[in-house]
């Protein structure tokens, strides 16, 4: 694949946002599967301002964006991403509390989040904790657990439109629904944003925070690349269950595993590349219809190629 950054350019773009720019940078580096071809291009933004000066840069250049944050919830094909990949992470992790609301930057860790409100006796996140991916991600994905989701506490986001233009979205405008939202199109991407929790006993925060991570570590194979589920939930019942009942358990493509601890997972045993975990989805979908009748929505997001 032809990367479409030149060296002048990422030098040009060096000078504008005042940070490093990494090229032909591997994805399999920032994805939860360990799975990835390189990044023509990948920027980190140190601050609110560095990501307008990026995403402008970017626009006037005539590139592609694609934002990534923990990369938890990604496939990225083995022949990378094309143009720039913009990183929200560290930098645009501020958190601050006022009363029960909290306002955190996109780049903050879910999991962070969490245990941080957790300690100050506000609940409405102990879901949360097992999530590995940034509240960006999450605000994107309507991420959510034990029949919570992020959107049910978003009371306000801040977002900057790939031309550099910024913008405010109230919790109703942000569209969630189940595993989307405003941000799913990839034309706006969220630095900030304002949640709604409730004072409530810590004691019991942590009891239900540990009793969420319990349940994982049992459920899901955690010691194992992946990214999370890889198919959404039909109603009424889980994509696992159906996955399960079709035998497919263990099941090999190359180094791509249907998870024994969980079938909904997909896990990288060593070495898988994208390819292997398009085509063992694949058979999953087949074989799930053929058996049961039921259209899996994949919920893993695939990009690039
Ligand atoms: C072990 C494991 C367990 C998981 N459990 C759950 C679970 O219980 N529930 C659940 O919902 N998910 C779960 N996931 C999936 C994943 O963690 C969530 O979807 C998470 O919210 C993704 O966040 P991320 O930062 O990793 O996003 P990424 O994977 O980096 O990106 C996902 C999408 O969001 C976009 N995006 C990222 N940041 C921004 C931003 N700032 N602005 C605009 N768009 C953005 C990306 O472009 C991409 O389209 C799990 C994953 C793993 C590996």
């Amino acid at each position: 694949m032809t990367s479409m950054v030149t060296g002048e350019q990422a030098r040009r773009l060096e000078m504008v946002y005042g940070g490093k720019v990494m090229l032909n940078e591997p994805m399999k580096r920032y994805t939860s599967f360990h799975i990835g071809g390189p990044a023509d291009a990948l920027v980190e933004p140190h601050d609110v301002e560095a990501l307008q000066r990026v995403l402008q840069w970017a626009w006037n250049e005539g590139l592609p964006v694609f934002v990534l944050g923990n990369g938890t919830n990604l496939l990225v094909a083995d022949e990378g991403i094309r143009g720039v990949v913009v990183r929200v992470g560290p930098g645009l992790d501020d958190i601050s509390f006022e009363g029960a609301y909290v306002r955190a930057g996109a780049g903050v860790n879910l999991p962070v989040l969490a245990r941080e409100c957790a300690e100050r006796g506000l609940a409405g996140l102990e879901w949360a904790v097992g999530i590995p991916g940034s509240l960006g991600g999450a605000l994107t994905m309507n991420a959510g657990a034990y029949s919570h989701t992020v959107g049910d506490v978003t009371r306000e986001v801040r977002m900057i439109g790939l031309d550099g233009t910024f913008s405010v979205k109230t919790g109703e405008e942000m569209q969630f629904t189940q595993r989307s939202s405003r941000l799913s199109h990839g034309d706006v991407i969220a630095y900030q944003a304002l949640l709604a929790l409730r004072h409530a006993d810590p004691d019991e925060i942590r009891a239900r925070t540990a009793g969420y991570m319990k349940d994982r570590k049992i459920k899901q194979p955690l010691h194992m690349p992946s990214a999370g589920c890889v198919f959404q939930n039909p109603s009424g019942r889980g994509a696992g269950r159906y996955i399960d009942a079709a035998g497919l358990k263990g099941l090999r493509v190359g180094g791509a595993e249907v998870s024994q601890v969980h079938a909904n997972f997909i896990v990288n045993i060593g070495g898988a590349s994208a390819r292997d975990v398009l085509i063992l989805m694949g058979v999953i979908r087949r074989t799930v219809y053929e058996k049961f009748g039921v259209d899996l929505v994949p919920e893993v997001r695939v990009v690039g190629g």
